[in-house]
């Protein structure tokens, strides 16, 4: 028997519960972390949205930002939604003084790219490797303006802004799937488990 699959949500600030919920629901073990040790024997990580800048400075106080940038380079699958991809991202535009990332995507984001009116909108997109239209939530979302030779373009608005991408062991994406209940990208942070777990096994 293949043991529970322990998924963590970094748990300091933003929309962490129906991340949670999604993860549940498709039989893995949720595990909501705050403090470093929380982070052991997890296979896989989600970091949700809300503030990259406040969820960057809590990182540090709560001693999670270096286990975790150690975590991503050792191949941990980590998904990152709107401020989990900013997380994610080598470089950011439009940062607060002083913000850091954790790293790992070879992407440049710009965050707050979609000002005035349109801060925050419902739309359905094609994504590379999901058969049907995944419904997306963009609030006060990133672009993804820099897509470097490492990472891979996976889904674009129709004017063409890159709003999603992979990266071996990463997943990010500018919007929020967990508000519609659209789980098929938390789906595909599984697979990427169980990849890891074959070539582990291996
Ligand atoms: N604008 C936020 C930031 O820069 C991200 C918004 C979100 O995660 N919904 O961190």
């Amino acid at each position: 028997m293949t043991a529970l699959v322990r998924v963590g949500v970094l748990a300091l600030q933003g929309d962490v519960r129906e991340h949670a919920a999604i993860l549940t629901s498709l039989g893995a073990e949720a595990v909501l972390v705050r403090r470093p040790e929380q982070l052991e024997d997890l296979d896989g990580l989600v970091i949700p949205g809300g503030e990259s800048s406040v969820i960057d400075k809590l990182s540090r106080i709560f001693g999670l930002r270096d286990p975790l940038r150690a975590l991503i380079a050792e191949g941990l699958p980590v998904y990152g939604t709107c401020a989990g991809l900013i997380l994610l991202a080598d470089e950011i535009e439009g940062a607060i003084e002083g913000q850091l990332t954790f790293g790992g995507l070879d992407v440049t984001v710009a965050r707050n790219a979609f000002g005035g009116q349109v801060e925050s909108f419902e739309t359905k997109l094609d994504v590379t490797g999901i058969d049907g239209e995944v419904a997306a939530t963009f609030i006060r979302a990133p672009l993804i303006t820099r897509v470097g030779p490492r990472a891979q373009a996976i889904a674009a608005l129709p004017g063409g802004g890159v709003v999603a991408v992979a990266q071996g062991n990463l997943l990010g994406t500018s919007f929020h799937p967990e508000m519609n209940g659209e789980s098929r990208l938390h789906e595909r942070l599984l697979e990427l488990v169980h990849e890891r777990r074959r070539v582990v096994a291996a």
